[in-house]
């Protein structure tokens, strides 16, 4: 590398990372916000929040940085796309040319409109009045598809939205994929609704003491790998993962004295999320090769830890003898088969944040369905309900009985994330392929989550997956690690294993 090019190089990633420091800094707020601020610091909160996001922008968009990625694109030293230097510039290149080509009124109109849609938005649900939130809806989506024209595309304006989640990825292929997994799960739910075998969830709704329960979670999960000295467990009104630096990773669960298996299934959850950006290779941190894929891979690191390991009945062959010490009165006349039929509890239901592993797929694939019809004009808001009411009706056998529990149930489309749904469903699927082929690259896997040893199983998705960064599309790394696409297969043959053996199919 010249030393002029190699100057340059270095500049872009001085810039690269002071975006990061001040987008982690933006974390810390969040994070403090969601479990410790006072009520009356959120009017400050949200200016200092504005005032970082301004901050990020400005310096994610500065002119110099496109001289730069001039200057770098062409040459020699950017020729391998996969090398370090090679990928990072690409995805600068990359998202300098998606921030640049929004006009700033276009943003500013989208923040602002967001920002009252969610309030708006909280509103109507609580008052299960569509016709409150309709007219911010169709102004979010108007604006949406500016957005979506302003980035430009080939096939259909639902590319580029989808694009900001999950890069690379093209809507033909994730309709085409997830309408296979429509096709093969609408029967297997079908079945399952029609078995006479029904887990007894009612053993999960005894007293949990939230005490205990937080001290079991945090054991488990310091077991399975969780870095307790690198990050922490907190309590917050939903549960989510986030990144501070290297060395702070924090997530968060809520607990229910009579719902055992909320929080110990979001803390593994979320305990996947955060092995993940624990797994993210330090010495690149705050360059693109230092950070997740996307949303999706992001989801398949939690999903994995979540059902493939958590839900197994390996899993609790090792953990069951010390969660009836933990909870002797709730668990201590309960055989683990029921336990475990109970945690794999299948029923059709309306909301999506309580469904289990299996219908869960169709909440998403309801939504994606919807979302690229209004993205695509094909859709009018108003008519919204009616088509979300037909659609659980189809897939799901239940009608909504009310907007609330329906159309108006998730906070996405009000916050103006479209194209963000799918990602759900496609953690799902990666999450499958890549824990068939740890099996075929582990032949003693199971064996080691029966005996409550995860460190083959984790050090597989740090080699796999975690080290690498940004530098393969999800789509090369999906293909890179289990030599397939992205398909449906995987998923429904664990489903339709699992939950034949589970409901007598
Ligand atoms: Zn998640």
């Amino acid at each position: 590398m010249t030393a002029q090019l190699e100057k340059t190089y270095q500049q872009l990633c001085d810039a690269s990372r002071e975006a990061t420091m001040i987008g982690r800094i933006q974390h810390l707020l969040e994070w403090d916000e969601h479990t410790k601020m006072p009520q009356a610091g959120a009017a400050y909160r949200a200016d200092q929040m504005a005032f970082l996001a301004g901050l990020v922008h400005q310096k994610q968009t500065a002119p110099e940085i496109g001289e730069w990625l001039d200057e770098l694109v062409d040459s020699e030293f950017t020729a391998d796309p996969k090398s370090d230097i090679g990928a990072n510039v690409y995805h600068l290149k990359r998202d300098y040319e998606k921030q640049t080509k929004l006009p700033q009124d276009l943003v500013e109109q989208l923040t602002r409109a967001c920002a009252v849609g969610q309030q708006v938005w909280i509103e109507a649900r609580k008052a299960d009045d569509f016709e409150q939130f309709r007219p911010k809806l169709e102004e979010i989506v108007r604006l949406k598809r500016e957005q979506a024209a302003a980035l430009g595309y080939e096939a259909t304006p639902y590319d580029p939205l989808l694009d900001e989640y999950e890069p690379g990825e093209t809507t033909v292929n994730v309709a085409r994929v997830l309408s296979e997994l429509r096709d093969a799960l609408v029967p297997l739910v079908q079945a399952i609704a029609d078995s006479s075998q029904r887990p007894d969830v009612s053993i999960l709704a005894r007293k949990y003491s939230i005490d205990v329960q937080e001290a079991f979670g945090e054991q488990v999960a310091e077991q399975i790998g969780f870095d307790f000295g690198a990050g922490r467990l907190d309590v917050t009104a939903h549960p989510f993962c986030t990144g501070l630096g290297p060395g702070d990773v924090r997530i968060t669960t809520r607990y229910d004295e009579h719902a055992f298996s909320d929080a110990f299934f979001s803390i593994l959850h979320e305990v996947g999320h955060g092995l993940y950006d624990q797994g993210l290779p330090r010495e690149h941190y705050g360059l693109p090769i230092g950070e997740d894929v996307s949303l999706g891979i992001h989801e398949s690191q939690s999903r994995l830890w979540e059902n493939q390991v958590g839900r197994s009945h390996a899993f609790w062959e090792h953990f069951y003898g010390a969660a009836q010490q933990a909870f002797p009165d709730a668990l201590g006349d309960v055989a683990v088969s029921t336990f475990y039929g109970a945690i794999n509890d299948v029923r059709p239901s309306l909301i999506r944040v309580e469904a289990d592993e299996v219908t869960y797929n169709l909440h998403i694939l309801i939504r994606f369905e919807l979302e690229q019809a209004l993205i695509e004009d094909r859709l009018q808001v108003a008519d919204l309900p009616g088509a979300w009411n037909e659609k659980y009706e189809r897939f799901l056998g239940i009608t909504p009985p009310n907007d609330a529990e329906g159309v108006l149930q998730d906070v996405h489309w009000s916050a103006g994330l479209f194209g963000y749904f799918p990602t759900y469903a496609l953690g799902n699927l990666y999450a499958a392929q890549f824990f068939d082929q740890a099996k075929e690259d582990l032949p003693i896997l199971e064996a080691d989550i029966r005996r409550g040893d995860f460190s083959a199983l984790l050090s597989w998705l740090r080699a796999n997956i975690h080290q690498h960064g940004r530098r393969y599309t999800p789509a090369e790394l999906v293909e890179r690690v289990t030599s397939s696409p992205l398909q449906h297969d995987a998923l429904m043959s664990h489903l339709n294993e699992k939950y034949g053996e589970i409901y007598g199919l």
